[in-house]
């Protein structure tokens, strides 16, 4: 069965950092999906491999013509979505697709696909280390910190939607037991 895994959260929770060590498992047998977004590339970001960097003209053509599984405005100007595409392009070559995507578009694939997916929240101990982790990151502006941060609490909300939540406070205990709860969905049927 092609299958799917969704990791969203708030944005600094760690789902990157998580993810990354997911696809690192080559016995996961995993492939990353390239979302499609109409924001800048931030610093060695690059086209077709972080994101594909659309115009935000080429991002309304798409959703026009009906090219995404799901696209959100996930911050006020900033289109994010994911193409239809990308998804039948790494089921054809036998991997399971990971989703690094906000809760709204993590819901909406999992609406699409109820038992071939997987979903996954990432929480962040708090909001307080949340902001510490988005400032340590260093790579947001202080307005597009706080509008992450006003975000966080209605993403927060949402949690009990998903059929895991991971609480990610200690690092390597959080890459464990995503790494245990992926690899058992997997192995099921
Ligand atoms: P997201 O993808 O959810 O926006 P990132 O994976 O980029 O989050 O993580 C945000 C920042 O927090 C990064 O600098 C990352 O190295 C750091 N980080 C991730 N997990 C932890 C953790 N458990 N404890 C402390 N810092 C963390
Ligand atoms: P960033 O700008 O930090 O790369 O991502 C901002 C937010 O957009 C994150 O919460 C990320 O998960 C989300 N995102 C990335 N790709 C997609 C997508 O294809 N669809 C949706 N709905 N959100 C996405």
């Amino acid at each position: 069965m092609n299958k799917l895994i969704i990791f969203s959260a708030p944005s600094g929770s760690g789902k990157s950092t998580i993810v990354q060590h997911l696809l690192s498992l080559e016995k996961l047998n995993l492939a990353f999906s390239i979302s499609a977004t109409s924001r800048a590339p931030r610093g060695k970001e690059q086209h077709g491999k972080e994101y594909y960097f659309l115009s935000i003209d080429e991002f309304k053509e798409r959703i026009a013509s009906g090219d995404f599984l799901e696209w959100e405005e996930v911050y006020a100007g900033n289109f994010y979505g994911t193409l239809k595409t990308e998804v039948e392009r790494l089921w054809s070559l036998g991997k399971a697709v990971v989703f690094d995507i906000d809760v709204v578009g993590g819901l909406r694939i999992k609406e699409q696909f109820p038992d071939q997916s997987l979903a996954i929240f990432v929480k962040p101990p708090s909001i307080e280390e949340l902001e510490k982790r988005l400032r340590n990151r260093q790579t947001e502006s202080e307005d597009k910190i706080k509008m992450r941060l006003d975000k966080a609490s209605q993403e927060l909300a949402q949690a009990e939607k998903f059929d895991v939540i991971i609480e990610n406070d200690d690092l390597q205990k959080a890459l464990q037991e995503a790494e245990n709860v992926v690899s058992n969905f997997l192995k099921s049927t």
